[in-house]
């Protein structure tokens, strides 16, 4: 069973994956958290490449490739694998970020971002996919580090990639749980806990 957790920068995806995971294993599965980009060690390397402040002016086409290659080394050792054996896969991030982020962030085609992350993945969709939506405001109060290179765009680029998410997300409704991650953690946490009662054991 293979669940995605998206959204924008500082919408608490790394907090409710851990707790999410914790509930599940209550259950007696096998959980396999893992994220993108950076989950496995060439992903890491892309990961480094893809982040760094440095990197500013690599050109759109080019950062959509590197994160359709993380993807593609991501699914082929991790998360396939872990499906294979019977885990429970939880995945913070996965194709959603780059159709919000390389698609309507950037200026690039959602649907071709999509066709590349498909061929990347070789067709791997998650069963659910669960956005946790925040205002880029509400977001950018939560982050306690310096920016990465993409926390430093401007607040235009976060409000795109917000309306990307949630474009994705009404298209399929049945995949897809949208909740108001702008609530305390613990609520965030009960309503993700309901919808996978009704699809896990
Ligand atoms: O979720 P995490 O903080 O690990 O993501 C790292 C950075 O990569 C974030 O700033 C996110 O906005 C960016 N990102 C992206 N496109 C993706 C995935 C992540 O721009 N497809």
């Amino acid at each position: 069973f293979f669940i995605a957790f998206e959204g924008g920068d500082g919408a608490g995806k790394s907090t409710q994956v851990q707790a999410v995971a914790e509930w599940i294993r209550g259950k007696g599965h096998e959980v396999v958290v893992t994220r993108e980009p950076g989950a496995t060690a060439i992903g890491k390397r892309l990961r480094a490449i893809l982040l760094d402040v440095a990197s500013a002016g690599l050109s759109d086409r080019a950062e959509a490739l590197l994160y359709a290659a993380d993807r593609a080394e991501h699914v082929h050792s991790v998360v396939r694998p872990a499906l294979e054996r019977g885990a429970v896969v939880i995945s913070d991030r996965y194709i959603d970020s780059s159709v919000a982020y390389q698609g309507a962030g950037r200026d690039l085609s959602p649907t071709e971002i999509a066709r590349i992350s498909r061929w990347a993945t070789d067709g791997l969709v998650p069963h659910l996919t669960v956005l946790l939506d925040v205002s880029p405001e509400t977001a950018r109060e939560r982050f306690t580090e310096a920016p990465d290179r993409l926390e430093s765009e401007p607040a235009e680029f976060h409000q795109r990639v917000r309306t990307g998410f949630l474009t994705l997300a009404a298209a399929d409704p049945a995949r897809y749980l949208v909740v108001d991650a702008g609530q305390e953690p613990e609520a965030v946490t009960t309503v993700v806990r309901h919808r996978l009662d009704q699809m896990l054991p």
